[in-house]
């Protein structure tokens, strides 16, 4: 089977995600664009409809989709159970922002980083005086800190989700076909090779999937994964970092992708590329699609990078301590090659905790307070610089590379906190 590209991650609904790329006409492409659109109009009545009437739940949501398919006539083209899904796609926006506020918790990437502040995390940082009591009435500040739901614009990517109607497969699975008020047609499937090893009831959700490189199709399969493995006797710490993908408690390195580097600097020249040409011009729009290609690449490439490497660790350990970093803080930088890095961080601890669950692995988040400060050795804490490379102790004498000693610190955390 192929990890790299046919399995999504889904860790909470405990489904596999399989992806094929569509072959059809223009024309059939541009009705899988009204769909798309037409899921997006969904999603933001319904969103809209939510803040005019608080006090409304997921079942209103679900009923005013009737209204919409009533009120327009685009809207009653797309299948019902599609319209659904986008409803239920407002409601998850919603009710993140709930959950956001009861926890006090920022929304997604929306807090900015303060200037100054150590990029790994290694100091706590109190939490904002400001976040306040959760209840959804709102400031400014207050809709920004929480991950307000905020309406979808047209743009390159975009989906439309159908359920079990609305869809079907040929016989020998190699095309589908949309059967809503779209009337998209059948199209060619590339990359469907697993689809065959399951039932058809056990598709629970079509998803269309537009990119800058075309169109996708991807099917949500209920069926948990669980794969056998032997018991390797073995623990692991890793600490992520700039200079190397990671570096284990035994001493070992991940080198950072080096096609990762080669590509950032190419989207470097294309995106300043872009910014010279006139606005609305149409070689500022070839430029952009350009551009969105190789972020399309890039994140292919990054993924098959991650996912091989998180794989490997998880399968030749029994347990696997990493820090529990807010990464959240860290995404929005001005720096390009770090931003790339937080990225394949994020994920990589995502596929961990996936194959972790896989594999029947421990996978374990700890505190990143004072990993590197303190001693591996002795336990005592060594102040040092983000610059400083090597630990050596003070106390003990005990010398390590900076990140060796760090990884070991969150080995030796991540055994306590299962103890
Ligand atoms: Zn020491």
């Amino acid at each position: 089977m192929d990890y790299n590209y046919a399995i999504e991650l889904s860790v909470n609904k405990k489904m596999l995600v399989f992806e094929a790329k569509l072959e059809g006409t223009s024309e059939q492409y541009g009705k899988l664009d009204e769909a798309i659109r037409t899921a997006r109009f969904v999603r933001n009545s319904c969103l809209r409809h939510w803040m005019d009437n608080k006090d409304i739940d997921k079942y209103d949501l679900s009923a005013y989709c009737a209204v919409l398919a009533k009120e327009f006539e685009f809207a009653k083209n797309l299948n019902s159970m599609a319209r659904q899904a986008s409803a239920e796609r407002a409601w998850a926006a919603i009710s993140r922002f709930y959950d956001n506020c009861k926890k006090d918790k920022p929304g997604r990437g929306l807090t900015r980083k303060k200037v100054g502040q150590p990029y790994n995390n290694e100091y706590p940082t109190e939490p904002s005086d400001q976040q306040t009591e959760g209840c959804p009435t709102f400031s400014g500040t207050m809709r920004r800190k929480k991950g307000y739901p905020r309406f979808k614009k047209e743009q390159t990517h975009g989906s439309v989700e159908y359920k079990t109607s609305g869809w079907r497969l040929s016989e020998n699975r190699r095309h589908i076909a949309f059967s809503d008020g779209f009337e998209a047609g059948t199209f060619k499937m590339w990359g469907t090779r697993d689809l065959h090893f399951y039932q058809l009831k056990q598709i629970k959700r079509v998803r269309v999937v537009r990119r800058a490189d075309g169109y996708y199709v991807q099917f949500c399969i209920d069926q948990e994964r669980i794969e056998k493995r032997e018991p390797t006797a073995h623990n692991i710490g890793i600490d992520v970092g700039l200079n190397h993908f990671y570096t284990d408690s035994d001493g070992n390195t991940v080198a950072n992708p080096r096609h990762l580097r080669k590509s950032e600097k190419s989207l470097k020249r294309l995106s300043r590329r872009m910014s010279k040409t006139d606005k609305g011009s149409k070689n500022r729009a070839k430029f952009r699609n350009k551009l969105a290609r190789k972020h399309l690449k890039v994140s292919r490439q990054r993924k098959d990078f991650v996912v091989k490497t998180a794989r490997c660790v998880v399968q030749s350990n029994d347990l696997v301590a990493y820090e529990d970093l807010k990464v959240r803080n860290m995404v929005r930088n001005r720096h390009l090659a770090k931003s790339i890095s937080d990225a394949a961080w994020t994920q990589f601890r995502q596929w961990v905790e996936y194959f972790g669950k896989v594999f029947g692995v421990v996978t374990v988040a700890v505190l990143p307070h004072y990993t590197s400060q303190n001693c591996s050795n002795c336990g005592e804490v060594v102040k040092k610089s983000l610059s400083t490379r090597t630990h050596a102790c003070l106390h003990c004498g005990h010398i390590q590379d900076r990140d060796w000693n760090a990884a070991r610190n969150i080995l030796e955390k991540g055994l306590r906190q299962v103890a």
